[in-house]
């Protein structure tokens, strides 16, 4: 179904073809799943038969490597897929709750990042979104932010423009888990952050008052600096030893 570039990953073309069975194991794969999309559970949409591992890369033509998927659904998991660029935006911003790890993605990169802290997370449950937010965002037109639970239920407690009504999510959103992983929301946002939501937390403890609050965080947090200090004082240390 579809165009032939459709079939590719990743648009690579895929150079042993759809042979004779194809056909067959497709429609297999469309009966098995109830003739649904795995990702958002439409079976109002044109639906495929996706390589969770792709041909390209060695996945059989098998029925456990196979998933049925909606075409937009199908383009949001090949985001570089130009064959899909017409309908990615159709597809839902959340995977269904009970879609499969391979399938189970946020609409596009973006998505998976909280707008506050920047954090990205690879499981949706962990994403909230705040779907009714004043436009546009950083100059650009958007009809939502993503935040990430304890961001979000910060946001939520300071910020009178989101309430929780406007908070979405793919499985039943608990008020009370919001506000008490708010705590846990980094005291600062990125430097990144959507201006709705660049918001402080109130630091709590000494190491969030002297670290997390003040331009150290950006030494002290960052892994890749943290490994090249102890790297330069690993090497002072040697110097001093060597030279005794
Ligand atoms: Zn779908
Ligand atoms: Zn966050």
């Amino acid at each position: 179904m579809g165009n032939r570039s459709e079939r590719e990953t990743d648009g690579r073309p895929d150079e042993r073809g759809y042979g004779e069975g194809w056909e067959e194991l497709r429609q297999k794969t469309l009966r098995r799943d109830g003739y649904a999309c795995t990702r958002c559970g439409a079976d109002d949409r044109t639906l495929q038969a996706h390589h969770v591992v792709p041909r390209s890369a060695g996945g059989p033509d098998d029925l456990e490597n196979l998933l049925t998927i909606c075409r937009p659904c199908h383009g949001v998991i090949h985001q570089s897929n130009g064959a899909f660029d017409d309908v990615r935006d159709d597809a839902p911003l959340f995977p269904d709750r009970t879609a499969p790890a391979p399938v189970a993605r946020m609409r596009t990169p973006d998505d998976q990042c909280c707008s506050r802290c920047g954090t990205q997370h690879d499981d949706p449950t962990e994403l909230v979104a705040w779907t009714d937010v004043p436009t546009p965002v950083n100059g650009r037109e958007t009809d939502h932010l993503m935040l990430c639970k304890p961001c979000a239920g910060l946001v939520l407690e300071r910020d009178l423009d989101c309430t929780r009504g406007a908070i979405a999510a793919n499985h039943r959103l608990s008020t009370h888990e919001l506000a008490s992983r708010r705590v846990n929301a980094p005291v600062r946002p990125s430097v990144f952050a959507s201006q709705q939501v660049a918001i402080r937390r109130e630091p709590r403890t000494v190491r969030e008052r002297l670290v997390d609050d003040t331009p150290l965080r950006f030494v002290v947090n960052h892994a890749g600096i943290r490994w090249a200090m102890l790297a330069a004082v690993g090497y002072v240390v040697l110097i001093l030893v060597v030279s005794l």
